[in-house]
Order: C-alpha cells, then structure tokens, then sequence
C-alpha cells in the first residue's frame, strides 16, 4: 500500500460552513475549473457565453440547504475557501443578480440559474460530482469537466496531476506501520509527524508550529463567536442558537458535576452554529464535524490547564487518526455516513486529548479506536438537507465520547484493549459500503425522513 502522503494542512483547511463535500470542495472546483479555462485557445474563448454546473448525488439531494450553488459560483468568480469573507457568499444569494465571470480578455455573467440540482442517482464514480462546462450561445459545451468532491474539501478529477509534493521521511499506510516505524526507528509520533509534514509540503518546522497554532487561534475563534451569537439560524427550520445559554449555565454553576461536560457541549455547539450559519471554521475533519476538536481544545486549556505546547502536540496525533482514516476508509458523509464525520472528529479528539496529557503511544491509540468504535454505523440525515439536525447536537455528542474514550483508554493497561485502530477503520469502511445511499448525505432517509414527514 502506498505511505500517506497527504499534508496535515490538507486535512486541518479553513474555510466556510456549512459542509466541506459541499461547500469548500465545490468553491475549489469552481477556482480549478477557471484556471484551466485559461488555457484554452483565444478563438474557443471568444465564443464564449455562459458556465453551467450541474450538481450531481448528494450535491443535487442536499446542495441547496448546504450552500453549495453558492460556494461553487464564489470558486468560479475568484474567491478561495481561506479568504473568502460570509458576505460575499450571502451577495449571492439573489437569484437575479449578474455577477461578472473573468475569462481571459473579457467577462461573462454569471448567474444563480446557472447552477442546475441535476439528479440525485447517476454512474459517476464518486457520489458528490459536479460537471462543470463553458457553453457557446446554442448551449454547446466548448469545454467541460467532471469534478468530484471526496470530503474534507479534497477535489479530484479525470487526469488531474497531483501537486508535486516529496516522500515522507517514515513511510505508513496504517496504524501498525505507525507504530512500526515508531519503535523501530525509536522515534516519537510527534518526531514522525513532523518529519513526514517537512518531507512532504517542505515546510520548516517553526512553520508547521505556527500553522498547527493558527488552526488552534481559527478554531478559538470560531467558539468564541458562537458564544456570543443570539437568534435563529438560515434555512426553513427555525432553530434557535443554543451555545449562549449553555455557556452561560457552564458559567453560573462552577461547582456542577456536569460542568466539564457543560463546556464540551457549548463549545461544540458554538462551532457547529457557526458552522451552520456558513461561517469560517476549520474542517476537523470535516465542516459537519467541526465542533469537536475546538470544543475539547477549549478544555484541555482551561480546565485541564494543559499549555499551548501540549495543544499543538495533540493535533498532530488528531491529524495522524484523521489521515490514517482518510488513506483507509473516507471522512465524507456522502461515501460512509455519519461515522466518517463525526465519529473519525471523535476518534482524532481522543488521541488528542490523550497525547496532549503525555499518555504512550498505546493508549493514544486505544482512546481513538474507542471513539470511533462507538460511532460505527451512524448514518448521515441532515434534515431538510441542513447541517443542523442532527449535526450540531452530534457534535456535541461526539466531543463526550472522545472525553470518555480517553478516560476509558487512560484506565486500562494498553495491551488490555482487544480492538485495533486499524480493525475499526475498515469495519468503518465495510459498514459504509454497505450503508444505503438514503443514509449519505441525501436527507432521503432517517431523521431526513421522519421529522419531515410528520
Ligand atoms: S449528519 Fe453527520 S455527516 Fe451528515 S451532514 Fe450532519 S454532521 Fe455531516
């Protein structure tokens, strides 16, 4: 198999809500897909008249609720996931406005209908697909171009060329080879991380720090502004922001016994109301899933007193779980439901929080299998195509049971626990291949179903 090779920094990506399959994936699409226009001849250019994308699978099912007609038109007028200001997602939201496309030496108009929600079911390889085509005046696809957005953000394409990047330093695929490498080359899993970054994107050391404690600043911001947020959140549900009131009941009882678990779930409902509201977060591993992490970050500085030092530490071992998972399995709710979104942010939180607390490499391990374990078969069925129900209480859930399969893991000796983090991956991978498309991403099943129709 071959080793991973992807960066931490594609896994930890900023970017709006509400879905990164859905959001940022398609922005990026839309910003490919204009770079590669420019290459195309002067006299094919001139004919020119409009892009049309049309949304494939769970893109068509649940795009609208997710913003995804607007992401891919904000990738195609310039915009990339990073800078990309709220406002400027909102701008397009009336569907009348012209917007001016940039091609080569002159400008088309762009519009909302130029979007189409094409069919749901379809013989593309990857259920989230986009095709993305420039039309002549008759409707004549000068040039098209099938895009697939496979979670996370990550964009794939007929004949695309990877970015060149290097061979990591200590080559794995999985957790054992990992842990191979660990012991054989008496090395320690932050020392691999941090190798394998440097080999892989070039970046420094210093620089890998300070990007890891710029996700961490993104990801504090994005809890504090949810902390602070009154009223409803967009879409046809109503449903009010609740991370306000649970922080300030966190607040007015210091001396709870539910006070750790007040703080994990106002901080991940902060997130996730942010996440919701198409604001800027990080994808941990996903935007769906984004709650999770911050919400643990927040107590392991201020109730665990941990320092920033240890922060930092921790996100390598979540980004290690995540990548692990990503070269094994899928963290897309379109591909395997729910237990690749929040049950993987799970998984990475434990190791997290125990790597952060300098437990060995055993139990870093135990705490993520634990999580994801517990997570298996959870199916996706965000209601009304929203990332609402279930997604903000579930992040909240999933930052629980990452607490709790750290507690389990610290308190039991490491070669107690049966299940491998590896055996888990592909019990998830199996039971997502197995899962109806109704359970991924499409709201055509579940609570997508059964709260709508009563
Ligand atoms: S149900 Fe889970 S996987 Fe589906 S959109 Fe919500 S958070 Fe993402």
């Amino acid at each position: 198999m071959d080793p991973i090779d992807t960066s931490i920094f594609e896994l930890f990506k900023i970017g709006p809500g509400p879905s990164s399959s859905h959001t940022i994936g398609p922005m990026v699409a839309g910003g490919e897909f204009i770079k590669a226009v420019q290459d195309l001849g002067p006299e094919l250019l001139a004919r020119a008249s409009r892009v049309q994308v049309r949304l494939f699978g769970s893109l068509s099912a649940t795009g609208e609720g997710h913003g995804t007609d607007r992401a891919v038109m904000a990738g195609l007028l310039g915009q990339t996931p990073e800078t990309c200001p709220p406002e400027f997602l909102d701008g397009l939201a009336d569907k009348d406005a012209a917007h001016n496309l940039s091609l080569p030496g002159r400008e088309i108009a762009l519009r909302a209908q130029d979007v189409i929600f094409d069919s749901v079911e379809h013989d593309f390889p990857f259920n989230n697909t986009l095709v993305i085509g420039l039309l002549d005046p008759d409707g004549k696809a000068l040039f098209e171009r099938q895009y697939y957005s496979i979670g996370g953000g990550f964009i794939h394409w007929e004949g695309r060329i990877p970015p060149k990047r290097g061979a990591p330093a200590h080559p794995y695929a999985t957790m054992r080879g990992l842990e191979k490498i660990i012991i054989e080359r008496g090395l320690s899993l932050n020392q691999v991380m941090l190798d394998n970054e440097t080999a892989i994107s070039g970046l420094p050391r210093p620089k890998i720090v300070s990007g890891l404690r710029r996700m961490i600043r993104v990801m504090d911001q994005a809890v504090a502004r949810g902390l602070k947020a009154d009223g409803v959140l967009p879409g046809p549900l109503g449903l009010a922001r609740k991370a306000k009131a649970m922080f300030a009941h966190y607040r007015s009882c210091p001396q709870s016994r539910g006070r750790l678990m007040l703080a994990l779930d106002a901080c991940a409902f902060a997130v996730a109301e942010e996440n919701a509201s198409g604001h800027t977060v990080v994808t941990a591993p996903t935007c769906g899933s984004a709650g999770v992490i911050p919400a643990c970050l927040y107590v392991m500085r201020r109730i665990m007193d941990l320092p920033e030092e240890n922060l930092v530490n921790g996100m390598l071992a979540a980004a290690a779980v995540g990548l692990i998972v990503k070269r094994n399995a899928s963290v897309a709710g379109a591909e395997v439901g729910c237990q690749g979104e929040i049950g993987v942010a799970a998984a990475m939180a434990a190791a997290m929080l125990a790597q952060a607390a300098g437990k060995p490499l055993k139990i870093v391990e135990n705490a993520a299998e634990t999580a994801l374990e517990h997570h298996l078969g959870m199916t996706c069925d965000p209601v009304a195509g929203y990332v609402q129900i279930p997604c903000i209480e579930r992040n909240a859930m999933g930052a629980v049971k990452a607490y709790n399969a750290m507690l389990i893991a610290c308190s039991e000796a490491g070669n107690q626990h049966l299940v491998g983090l590896d055996q888990v991956i592909r019990a998830m991978a199996a039971t997502g291949r197995d899962m109806s498309d109704k359970y991924k991403e499409t709201a055509l099943g579940g609570l997508g179903v059964s709260m709508v129709n009563c």
